[in-house]
């Protein structure tokens, strides 16, 4: 037992509860210092989009209320990583810092380059598995190599055993002597100062008891319907629990976990079609950091070299991405996601699809831009998924969607979105239109239109490209790439 200080660095692991390096510090005897250390340059090419900032800042004051119930404190220093850790060092005689692994390029660099400076200032240096069920590094291929395929990567992931979920924290973290200086989390102005961000207060609850709220409320109700119902974005079939993994507010292993508890009170795992579907999704999200770790320059490079030369449209002006951004394509399926992402930072996973294949393929813009919107706009923002999202759906990652599969936006609407609730929840300049026309109102007869207050080019844009020309020139596209420009 040591008497003195550990540090525990919380980055992307803001919970107590399954809480490897919380746990461990508190075993090793002595005070447990938590800290939060806002190092913008330390995220590398990637610094905190506007949503997650708007994420982070109420997950940070979330963090800090559970710590004071257990009479400790979170502290909040902002400067380069090494220079705070080495000053809180010194200020509370700590001689341990532990944290949670991260796996993105940026971090893995730096977080080297800490443990090596610190491990040189004599400080006992751990870090811990708590993002994910297997970290990278432990899986490989029968050659030795990463996976590339989705499907056999998970099969291998199911045969693995699966770590436990941390034991509890004790009732009390032990403090240090003197609590450390603390910056006021306002003054770190995480907070958007126009106030696009107020529809999310409404959809979410940042921290870890609103990551068991949408746990406790996706398992009672919805994960026995996930596989038929997951992919309608007007209803609730899904979990919503990507913002809260994201940033560690719930861990993979609770998730496994709660689901292996539904099982085991009927007697099989996993307990439904949809608890199978449902851990398999989370296995892509393994996949995700699986490819991240292994290819760490997909997030700005195909992965798949040959579309490094894909001819893109050139839109000097920017008009086409902005329609896009905006949510103002004239495609109603695509306008309702991209306004849901601006009202609530989220978006459905089939909805996310069509506006991707949307901007790769109907407008032909590189994936990268719709990578970097994403970043700035999704609460659940992260690089591993992203990439790999994006990618996906531009055809040049790995188990990816063929790029000449060009998703049509009226026949995804008609399927997904048929009786219109989504449509109209997200484009209400529409909502009077009949459902036959909702998906394309530019077909609806004129009559139909005025009756249901839609003036095409004045409150309601014309679609910005033509489905089929658009369809044609992407395929046309894909051709010259292959035959080498
Ligand atoms: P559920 O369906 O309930 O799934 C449970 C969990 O599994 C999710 O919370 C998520 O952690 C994981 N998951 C589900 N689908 C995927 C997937 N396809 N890839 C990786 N993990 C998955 N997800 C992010 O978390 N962050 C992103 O930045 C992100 N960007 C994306 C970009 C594009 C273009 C696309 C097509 C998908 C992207 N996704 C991203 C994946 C997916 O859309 C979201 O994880 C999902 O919509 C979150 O909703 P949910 O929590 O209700 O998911």
């Amino acid at each position: 037992m040591s008497e003195s200080p550990t540090i525990v660095w919380l980055r992307q692991d803001l919970r107590l509860a399954d809480h490897p390096a919380l746990a461990a510090a508190a075993a090793r005897g002595g005070a447990v210092v938590p800290v939060y250390i806002w190092d913008e340059a330390g995220e590398g090419d990637w610094p905190l989009g506007g949503a997650s900032r708007w994420w982070l800042h109420h997950s940070l004051a979330a963090l800090d209320d559970a710590l004071q119930g257990k009479g400790s404190r979170l502290v909040l220093r902002a400067g380069r990583a090494i220079e705070v850790l080495r000053a809180l060092m010194a200020e509370t005689g700590a001689t341990a810092v532990y944290w949670s692994r991260r796996y993105e390029p940026g971090s893995i660099k730096r977080d080297r380059e800490v443990k090596a400076a610190l491990r040189e200032d004599g400080a006992e240096v751990r870090s811990f598995n708590s993002a994910l069920l297997h970290e990278p590094h432990t899986i490989r291929n029968k050659q030795g190599g990463p996976f590339k395929v989705f499907t056999p990567f998970w099969r291998h992931c199911l045969a693995r055993e699966k770590e436990a979920v941390t034991p509890d924290l004790p009732a009390t973290l032990r403090s240090p002597q003197t609590w450390p200086t603390c910056d006021d989390l306002s003054a770190w102005k995480l907070l958007p100062r126009r106030d696009w961000a107020d529809g999310f207060s409404e959809r979410w609850r940042p921290g870890e008891n609103g990551a068991h709220e949408a746990l406790a409320a996706f398992a009672d109700e919805v994960i026995n319907q996930y596989s038929d119902q997951r992919n309608f974005p007007g209803i609730r079939g899904t979990s919503r629990l990507s913002p809260y993994l994201h940033f560690g507010e719930i861990s993979p292993r609770q998730i496994w976990a709660a689901v292996a508890a539904l099982g085991a009170e009927r007697g099989v795992f996993p307990a439904s079609k949809g608890a199978q579907v449902f851990l398999a999704e989370v296995g892509w999200r393994e996949f995700a950091y699986h490819l991240l770790f292994h290819f760490d320059h997909t997030p700005t490079h195909p992965l798949r070299d040959e579309f490094a030369a894909f001819p893109w449209r050139a839109d000097e002006d920017g008009t086409l991405l902005r329609a896009w951004q905006n949510g103002r394509t004239g495609y109603p399926i695509v306008d309702a996601g991209m306004r849901e992402l601006w009202a609530t930072g989220w978006m459905h996973n089939r909805v996310r699809m069509v506006v991707a294949s949307f901007l790769v393929k109907h407008l032909r813009l590189p994936w990268q831009r719709g990578a970097e919107w994403f970043w700035d706009t999704l609460v659940d923002a992260d690089l591993a998924s992203n990439t790999l999202g994006w990618q996906w759906s531009a055809g040049c990652g790995a188990d990816a969607a063929p790029y000449f599969r060009v998703f049509a936006p009226v026949l995804q609407g008609g399927k997904f979105d048929g009786d219109g609730d989504y449509v109209r929840r997200w484009v209400p300049e529409l909502a009077s239109l009949p459902n036959k026309h909702l998906h394309a109102p530019w077909e609806a007869p004129e009559q139909v239109l005025t009756a249901a207050g839609v003036a095409l080019g004045r409150n309601y844009p014309h679609p910005i490209v033509d489905h089929k020309e658009a369809r044609d020139a992407a395929l046309a596209a894909y051709q010259e790439l292959r035959q080498g420009g």
